[in-house]
């Protein structure tokens, strides 16, 4: 692992100390209650520039071990196809390519950038697989840039010129009639991103993989993803999402059973502060800058993680109002968005609650 693989995952481990503080408070005082019916089993392990952790509830079952391996090792899978940092990845040989066209790609690709296509279009570009070049020049290839500044405006109009003469977006699957795929990337201002929306489909095929080995009840994590099936003991999985100022606060708890995904971004996870602005990793394409639509946190509910995560970042780029309205015109997609000025909202089927409008129990 080089240093710089580690930068990218110091944020992640800081994002998501409350929530390990709120799982293992649960994970302890439960089995006092419950002695013989079961306990929550943890395991956690750095993949996809973060960290990972798989959480089931059991009795204990002697394979168990090795059922989480394998559900690590599918995550492992995803990771070596999309990630853009490894020199071995099909995503990185297609954004170093000369050619424009790539005849095959792996089918795990396909449906990521299938479903990457959709969003786009759902978020009239506000979700966009094909920042690369763009996330490159603000130094968000690994993670967090070591020291951060602005890129040079030569490079960001130079940028934006280049995209401009493609009105037509220029990332293209096509399928022919024996079925066969190919993808098409025009010019090479257009390469491949995936870091909003390959992590939650390697949760979906983890959490496959679990239901697969016969763990029904269970929690992946992954950074600000996650994907959540069955129950703690027949009572809800109970999640805390950070406060988008406050590392050590958690904003709000969501309480759920059965099948559910649940994506965060925000501003938080990934900067630099230059002027005492904020440089984050979630760009604007039409801008060429890191988003300033006035939300600071976005968490999304749906019933798979891949459509979770890329929606909570098109919700992000979207704005506050723009981004209810895409939330409302989606069926199983709910949400809970924050603003700088303080003014937030949930949509009413949204599994959490704000934690200062808990009452005490
Ligand atoms: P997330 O934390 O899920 O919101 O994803 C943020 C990551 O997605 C960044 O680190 C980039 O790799 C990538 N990204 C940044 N801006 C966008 C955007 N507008 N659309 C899609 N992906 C983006
Ligand atoms: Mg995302």
């Amino acid at each position: 692992m080089s240093g710089l693989t580690f930068f990218s995952k110091v944020p992640a481990l800081k994002k998501w100390i409350p929530l390990f503080l709120v799982l293992l408070f649960f994970s302890l005082w439960f089995p006092w209650n419950n002695r013989d019916s079961g306990s929550v089993h943890s395991s956690t392990q750095l993949a996809m520039g973060t960290l990972v952790t798989v959480s089931t509830w059991g009795t204990g079952d002697v394979d168990e071990g090795k059922k989480v391996a394998r559900i690590f090792e599918r995550i492992r899978q995803v990771e070596a196809i999309a990630s853009r940092q490894d020199a071995n990845s099909p995503v990185y040989r297609i954004n170093h390519s000369p050619q424009t066209k790539h005849v095959a790609p792996p089918e795990a690709l396909v449906t990521i950038i299938e479903k990457g296509l959709e969003i786009r279009q759902q978020s009239q570009g506000a979700f966009d697989p094909g920042l690369a070049s763009l996330l490159d020049l603000w130094g968000f290839t690994h993670g967090v840039p070591e020291k951060g500044a602005l890129p040079e405006q030569n490079d960001l109009s130079a940028w934006l010129e280049k995209r401009n003469q493609f009105p037509e977006y220029g990332i293209h699957l096509n399928k022919d009639p024996n079925g066969t795929v190919t993808l098409h990337l025009d010019g090479d201002v257009f390469a491949l991103d995936l870091g909003a929306i390959a992590k939650g489909y390697a949760l979906d095929q983890a959490m496959a993989t679990m239901k697969q080995s016969g763990i029904q009840d269970g929690l992946i994590i992954g950074g600000g993803d996650m994907i959540i099936a069955g129950s703690k003991g027949g009572k809800p999985w109970r999640i805390g999402i950070q406060h988008p100022r406050d590392r050590d606060k958690v904003m709000a708890q969501v309480e759920v059973m059965g099948d559910m995904a649940l994506a965060t971004s925000g501003d938080y996870e990934r900067f630099f502060m230059v002027n005492g602005e904020r440089q984050h990793h979630i760009l604007d394409s039409k801008t060429g800058k890191p988003s300033r639509s006035g939300l600071i946190s976005v968490s999304i509910q749906a019933n798979e993680a891949m459509v979770a995560d890329a929606l909570s970042t098109a919700v992000f780029v979207l704005g506050m109002e723009k981004g209810k309205a895409l939330i409302e015109q989606l069926d199983g997609v709910e949400g809970m968005l924050v603003q700088e000025n303080g003014e937030r909202w949930k949509s009413p089927q949204f599994k959490g609650q704000w934690l200062d409008e808990q009452k005490n129990d």
